[in-house]
């Protein structure tokens, strides 16, 4: 039994045409986000189950280092166990997707309608109320708003976390509907080169801005985001990230302009450069995770849990499926709270056209799970995909390209080094993709 739903964060690394999100309209087959995982924890995870090997070079060029990392097993894991859980450092929900009413938590993108709210909207029957209502876990009776801006939190922990953090350096306070305000310009900018599918946001970068805009120790985010790989160039491979091609050149020049406007920062002078502004987007663009909740598919995960006699079961699955094909009618395969985040550790894991790990957020709010996809020994690299599952399936030559053009590498992973003497064609799958504008050059796709 598979149901419709973009993986919650299925694995993406922002780049391409995107974090690897799984949608029916990339022809992927309906794919369910898998049942939560018993948290194991950053804890118990990093140190126990995996070794970082951080390698860093300093780049005249770069503002920050080029690195080349991996994420080892220091011990035998298990098919489907959790190597390591992780919260981002920072993360933002798309522009579009918040436009279009999907409500989530400022701060951990935590879906804030309940499941049969989040299910009558969806299937456009206001009218309908779920079965097993006390298996809903959002709890709207916690939920708080910024006094000033009335941006909403899932709690008053994220409230005060998001105000700790940056809230206090981009709250929009009573200009928070004003369409002239710098912040809501660019915004507004953004969502006007960036339409959906999406696989990024500009308030990723404004986030971290206002971040280090309001620490005191200013010195130690810099360090942090620093450990994210910002090249926007390969020299070794002689390969530039496409958004220095001359086609973006007008509009990074237009965003680079009010970016400035609204969050300049004489702490960070160098994140508003033209250099400084492409490296910041590539680093945006590159370590990106996509993150996706939904009350709803936690619903629906929490009833599969239940032990029931046939006859309810039977029901109770009745219902669901046709639930499904109600809302994949009223709005296709949209389902979820959709955003994106900068996470240390999984970003610090390298890509592979087979993957033995993958990123997945099976609690409803951006804390990222990376489960083994298949036994991995002690020793073994744990690499996840940049590339979502329609396009893993391409030729050689077309992953090769997407690598190149998003993630500045030539890719030698084992599947590739066993295709190396395959013709350079380009594969049906991309040629359908390419007519449906899908693979196409454009700062969509950053
Ligand atoms: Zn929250
Ligand atoms: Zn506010
Ligand atoms: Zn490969």
């Amino acid at each position: 039994r598979t149901r419709a739903a973009c993986v919650p964060g299925a694995a993406g690394i922002a780049g391409n045409s995107g974090f690897i999100y799984v949608r029916l309209e990339n022809q992927c087959p309906p794919v369910r986000p898998r049942p939560p995982l018993a948290p194991c924890g950053l804890r118990s995870g990093v140190f126990f189950a995996v070794n970082v090997r951080v390698l860093m070079l300093k780049l005249p060029t770069c503002f920050v280092h080029l690195q080349g990392k991996g994420i080892f097993a220091k011990r035998d894991i298990r098919k489907g166990e959790s190597i390591f859980t992780e919260r981002p450092l920072i993360s933002a929900q798309f522009l579009w997707n918040a436009l279009y009413k999907y409500k989530a938590c400022e701060y951990c993108m935590r879906s804030l309608e309940t499941a049969e709210e989040n299910a009558q909207r969806l299937s456009g029957k206001p009218g309908l109320s779920l079965p097993r209502p006390e298996l809903c876990r959002v709890r709207p009776d916690l939920q708080q708003a910024c006094p000033q801006c009335q941006v909403m939190y899932c709690s008053a922990e994220c409230r005060q976390a998001a105000l700790d953090q940056y809230h206090r350096a981009l709250c929009l306070g009573g200009s928070h509907e004003d369409p002239d305000h710098p912040v809501n310009k660019l915004q507004e900018a953004w969502r006007n080169v960036h339409f959906p599918p999406e696989t990024s946001s500009i308030m990723l970068m404004a986030k971290m801005v206002a971040t280090v805009k309001q620490a005191q120790d200013k010195g130690r985010w810099q360090r942090l985001f620093s450990q994210f790989c910002c090249r926007s160039a390969n020299e070794e491979e002689e390969l530039a990230h496409k958004l220095l091609g001359e086609k973006f050149q007008g509009q990074l020049a237009l965003l680079r302009g009010l970016f400035t406007t609204a969050l300049y920062d004489e702490h960070l002078v160098r994140w508003f450069t033209p250099e400084g502004f492409c490296s910041l987007f590539s680093l945006v663009g590159t370590n990106g995770q996509g993150i996706g909740t939904s009350s709803l598919s936690q619903w629906v995960h929490a009833c599969d849990a239940l032990e029931l006699p046939d006859q309810q079961r039977e029901q109770l699955d009745a219902f669901i499926d046709q639930l499904y094909k109600d809302i994949e009618k009223e709005t296709g395969d949209f389902l979820n709270c959709e955003g994106s985040g900068l996470f240390l550790l999984q970003s610090s894991c390298n890509h592979s056209c087979v993957p033995n790990g993958e990123a997945s957020f099976p609690d409803n709010y951006f804390l990222l799970h990376l489960t083994a996809l298949s036994d991995v020994r002690a020793g073994e690299e744990i690499c996840i995909s940049y590339l979502d599952c329609c396009q893993r399936d391409r030729s050689r030559h077309s992953r090769h390209k997407i690598l190149r053009e998003n993630y500045l590498f030539v890719c030698s992973c084992s599947k590739c080094t066993s295709q190396a003497d395959e013709p350079d064609v380009t594969s049906d799958e991309e040629e359908d993709g390419e007519a449906e504008g899908e693979t196409e050059d454009e700062m969509t796709d950053v």
